[in-house]
């Protein structure tokens, strides 16, 4: 035999349980541990407490948790940074995935609420041109285990009551284009904590917008529009030119809303671009015809985003919220939660990468 043979190694990958749905895990755990309720118990353990390993599982016994681990894994994605805490308690954890991808998510105290800003891909092919994660480009879809590992670390961590909590979809990524996933993740959150604490933030996507109208259960609604008008959309979110902007209203009129529960309508303002009373005006015509409120965000500027997009003025911004108000719509502004640590999605990312483009090495990037 030569002695250049190599026997070929084959590397098997334990399945992660975490990306089962409840009903998949029951009957998974169902058909190797007994008695039946030990499986609620490791349920339990996954899903109330967010365990990212067996050997915590203190009440199950050695010998099943070595056998379960032998089969299958619990693990999370792993912290590799997390930014200072920003004045207003704001911090962003930047996550390692088992392939080397990073993900950011954020941690934003408001009071007696908190919300995690998770992110539902490792990049975005979306490619909104205000956005470090577009600029960076496309990554794969996160399965549930990574969506649900950035939860359950960030809660765990921070020890989060969780009948305080919020969960928004409006990290890294286009949520509806990771759709099953999505739904898993979501069905493990709603152990945790009702849907209607929990937002799913979409570029306006029409499809997935539909398969989410027809969900039994679902989270809250957040459409990203960022110009009043199909010209501008199309030129600072070119994935709009396949969804345009009179469907897309369309498919927001049609979409099923629980009583009491309104559409978030997010608006980047960019100085000069979008941000004149004449838009606001024009806003508040087209978001006419479902409930609906306006989160206003004034442009974090970044070194990989274009040079000509700049956070307008604060006067700026009040015009802006005040012809909003008087057209009769209801408004948030989301003044800077933690701009100091690049809370916009992607930024830590891109950080990153910028230093490891700078220095050769191989970290990749990340906002909406
Ligand atoms: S804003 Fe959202 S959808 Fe647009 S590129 Fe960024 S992550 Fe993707």
């Amino acid at each position: 035999m030569s002695s250049l043979w190599r026997r070929p190694v084959t590397i098997e990958l334990l399945r992660n349980l975490h990306d089962l749905a409840p009903d998949q895990l029951r009957a998974t755990l169902g058909a190797i541990v007994s008695p039946p309720f030990r499986v609620k118990q490791i349920e339990e353990w996954m899903h109330g407490r967010g365990a990212g390993s067996f050997d915590v599982m203190s009440n199950i016994p050695k010998d099943v948790r070595a056998d379960l681990a032998a089969r299958f894994t619990l693990a999370f994605p792993h912290v590799v940074e997390r930014t200072e805490p920003a004045p207003d308690g704001t911090q962003k954890y930047l996550f390692s995935l088992a392939d080397g991808n990073r993900i950011e998510s954020v941690y934003m105290p408001m009071g007696e609420r908190t919300s995690i800003c998770l992110s539902s891909q490792a990049g975005c092919a979306v490619g909104c041109t205000f956005c470090v994660t577009g600029f960076f480009g496309a990554g794969r879809n996160l399965m549930p285990s990574e969506m649900l590992g950035q939860f359950f670390v960030v809660r765990n961590e921070k020890q989060i009551p969780t009948e305080s909590m919020n969960v928004v979809f409006m990290g890294m990524g286009e949520p509806l284009l990771n759709f099953e996933n999505l739904v898993t993740t979501l069905d493990v959150l709603y152990m945790n904590i009702a849907p209607k604490r929990i937002t799913v933030s979409t570029s306006g996507i029409i499809p997935g917008l539909q398969e989410l109208a027809k969900l039994e259960r679902r989270p809250n609604l957040a459409v990203s529009i960022n110009a009043p008008d199909r010209k501008r959309r199309e030129e600072i979110m070119p994935i709009t030119t396949k969804y345009p902007l009179d469907e897309l209203m369309a498919e927001l009129r049609r979409f099923p809303l629980e009583k009491g529960r309104d559409i978030t309508i997010e608006y980047v303002l960019l100085a000069g671009y979008n941000d004149s009373p004449a838009d606001a005006r024009a806003l508040a015509k087209l978001i006419r015809g479902f409930q609906s409120k306006v989160n206003a965000i004034p442009f974090n500027e970044d070194v990989n985003l274009p040079s000509w997009m700049k956070r307008p003025s604060e006067a700026a911004i009040d015009r802006f919220v005040d012809t909003l108000v008087d057209a009769g719509v209801r408004v948030t502004v989301r003044r800077s939660k933690g701009r100091d640590i690049a809370a916009a999605c992607g930024q830590l990312r891109g950080k990153t990468e910028a230093k490891s483009r700078a220095t050769g090495g191989r970290i990749v990037a990340g906002r909406r």
